[in-house]
């Protein structure tokens, strides 16, 4: 009965990898995936999730029982004041709620469900471009998506008066998915005073900012600093959503970690909220996992296990800004034509190249390096021993 079908295209993303697993070569280089490595090309478990495993092993107490519909409730309370800061109005006056997810897609697609349930207005403006499963996500959950300036390919910066042009012509009320820091795939994210004139613009025409932050620490190495954003947003008393993913920040990919909170206006709103949230997840997946979100809970409510966190999320994201500059500088050394200054600028895991799909496809092709088709590179792929190789094909394709 399944005959008729035709083979579906693999994912974009998880594609890249497909083929490099497919790839004898020795000196094969997948910068595709977003997901750490070590400066050995290793995927890295932090210290402190090794020691909050053990002490979960440890504890003889634990059981197996199914977590409630919103999951770990310490972990929710935790996450929420991790992205809104511990002094926030909006969690002292309990008008947030929070619920564990499937990492941050499964955040992203329970607020995107809720919102076609119960929000007034079914669009939702996503930034052009964008990770390519946003646009999938809010599909399906029943929403119309539309794009919004962003990126500028003449700059390889912001786009702001596009972007201010786009989200004011926007029907007043549309939702409005925002990256909270380390804008992927562009690495370009907006300043605080930028935030600011967007902050302005969204509440005065009452668009509904989903903040999706899939890296917070990533970008500055400060998880406060990366979370400033959304505080601004929160600090003016208005509503908002924010998806919440530990797959990088923690390293906890596969565990499927993370959190949707909605802020609202009122005590008594976020508690019907969480009702109906709750009748969102059920008959999607039951109730979530329970061994990531302990991780978590144990590293958050312990100050010496936060602590170590932070350092280790630091030494990551210092390892990444550490080979922006070294291929930077590598293209700087064999003198490749054009401005490369947006290595080092852009920010968090990506660069977004500016390399065609035509330059993109050579590069794999004779050097054996896969990134996604539209020159995205994952900086967190890179080593100080394959920065000469990458920057040779670049040099390579850009003096073809
Ligand atoms: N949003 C963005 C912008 C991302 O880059 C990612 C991960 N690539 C996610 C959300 C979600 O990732 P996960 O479901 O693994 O937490």
């Amino acid at each position: 009965v399944f005959a008729h079908l035709v083979q579906a295209p693999e994912d974009p993303i998880l594609g890249v990898t497909v083929a490099y697993n497919k790839d004898p070569s020795p000196v094969k280089l997948n910068l595709g995936v977003g997901a750490y490595r070590t400066e050995e090309g290793k995927p890295l478990v932090l210290n402190v999730v090794r020691k909050a495993e053990q002490q979960l092993i440890n504890d003889r107490t634990r059981i197996k029982e199914y977590l409630p519909i919103v999951g770990l409730v310490e972990f929710n309370k935790l996450s929420a004041k991790l992205i809104l800061g511990a002094d926030s109005p909006a969690i002292r006056e309990n008008r947030v709620t929070t619920v564990e997810c499937l990492s941050g897609t499964g955040s992203l697609r329970v607020g995107g469900e809720f919102l076609a349930k119960h929000y007034h207005q079914k669009t939702i403006y996503i930034t052009q471009p964008t990770w390519g499963n946003h646009p999938k996500i809010f599909t399906l959950a029943g929403l119309t998506v539309k794009t919004y300036r962003y990126y500028d390919p003449s700059t390889r910066g912001l786009n702001f008066q596009g972007l201010i042009e786009d989200l004011g012509a926007a029907t007043p009320g549309s939702i409005v998915l925002l990256h909270a820091c380390a804008h992927n795939p562009t690495g370009v994210d907006p300043t605080i005073q930028q935030w600011e004139q967007i902050r302005q613009l969204m509440r005065s025409k009452g668009l509904m900012p989903f903040f999706d932050s899939a890296y917070q620490g990533f970008a500055s190495g400060s998880l406060d600093a990366d979370a400033k954003p959304i505080r601004m947003f929160v600090a003016d008393g208005g509503e908002c959503l924010v998806a919440q993913s530990y797959a990088k920040n923690m390293g906890l990919y596969g565990e499927r970690v993370g959190a949707l909170s909605i802020v609202c206006k009122s005590s008594d709103v976020a508690g019907k909220v969480e009702s109906q949230l709750k009748l969102v997840i059920r008959p999607m997946y039951s109730s979530p996992p329970i061994h990531g979100a302990s991780i978590v809970a144990v590293i958050l409510r312990d100050r010496n296990l936060f602590n170590e966190w932070t350092l280790e999320l630091k030494a990551m994201a210092d390892r990444i800004i550490s080979m922006r500059k070294q291929l930077f500088e590598a293209l700087r050394a064999r003198g490749t034509p054009g401005d490369w200054s947006h290595i080092i600028k852009q920010i968090g895991m990506f660069t977004f190249t500016g390399l065609n799909p035509a330059q993109v496809s050579y590069m794999t092709k004779e050097y054996h390096i896969y990134m996604t088709s539209d020159g995205r590179i994952s900086m967190a792929g890179l080593s100080s021993k394959t920065v000469p190789h990458l920057a040779d094909a670049i040099h390579a394709v850009a003096t073809k």
